[in-house]
C-alpha cells in the first residue's frame, strides 16, 4: 500500500517514465475533490489529457456532490507505474503509459484518455479469465461501485464517455474512456 502522496508539477508526476514528447506535452496534472469511504472530504490528483482536464474536474466535482465515495486517488508514479499494484491498492487513476492487460495494444490510459475508478469495487474481468485486482467482486449494493443504473455511470455517459462495464465479451467496470 502506498501512502497518499501529492505532486507539485506534471514533470514530477511523470518521473521515471520515458515517453514521447508528444504524449507528455498533451497531459495535465489536475487536483479534484472527493469523499472517502469514511465520509471525509479529500483531494486527489489525476494525470489526464489536457483537452479533458476541465471536463474531468467537473465530473469529479459532481461525483463529490453526489457523495460517491472514492477510496484513494494518487498518480501512478507513486506505484512505480505498476498498474497491478495500483489496482490492488484500490487506487483511482488515469494516465499510465502501458498496454491493455494481456495484449500488445497501447491502452487509452497511455493517452491520458481513460480513468479507472475504485478497482476493488469495480474489477476488470479480462478475456483471459482473470480478475483484476485479484479476488475483487463486483457487488452493486456496495458504495463506490459502478453499475449500469448508477448515477456516476450516467454522468460520464452524458458527457460522451464510454464505460467498459457495458461490454458483452468482457467487463471492465472501473474503466471510462473518451477519445
Ligand atoms: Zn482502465
Amino acid at each position: 500500500m502506498v501512502a497518499d502522496q501529492s505532486f507539485s508539477s506534471l514533470a514530477e508526476a511523470l518521473q521515471g517514465l520515458e515517453i514521447p514528447v508528444s504524449i507528455s506535452d498533451s497531459l495535465a496534472l489536475i487536483e479534484v475533490p472527493y469523499v472517502s469511504f469514511e465520509g471525509y472530504e479529500q483531494k486527489g490528483q489525476l494525470v489526464i489529457h489536457q483537452n479533458l482536464a476541465e471536463e474531468v474536474t467537473a465530473l469529479f466535482q459532481e461525483l463529490y456532490k453526489q457523495w460517491f465515495p472514492i477510496y484513494k486517488m494518487v498518480p501512478l508514479v507513486a506505484y512505480g507505474w505498476d498498474d497491478v499494484a495500483s489496482m490492488a491498492d484500490n487506487n483511482t487513476s488515469a494516465f499510465n503509459y502501458r498496454h491493455i492487460i494481456a495484449t500488445d495494444l497501447l491502452s487509452n490510459h497511455a493517452l491520458g484518455r481513460a480513468i479507472d475508478i475504485n478497482p476493488l469495487q469495480n474489477p476488470y474481468y479480462a478475456r483471459n479469465g482473470k480478475v483484476y485486482p485479484a479476488g475483487a467482486v463486483h457487488d452493486p449494493t456496495v458504495p463506490g461501485t459502478l453499475h449500469k443504473d448508477s448515477s456516476a455511470v450516467t454522468l460520464f455517459k452524458e458527457k460522451g464517455w464510454t464505460w467498459l462495464g457495458d461490454r458483452d465479451t468482457y467487463k471492465d467496470y472501473q474503466h471510462f474512456e473518451k477519445l
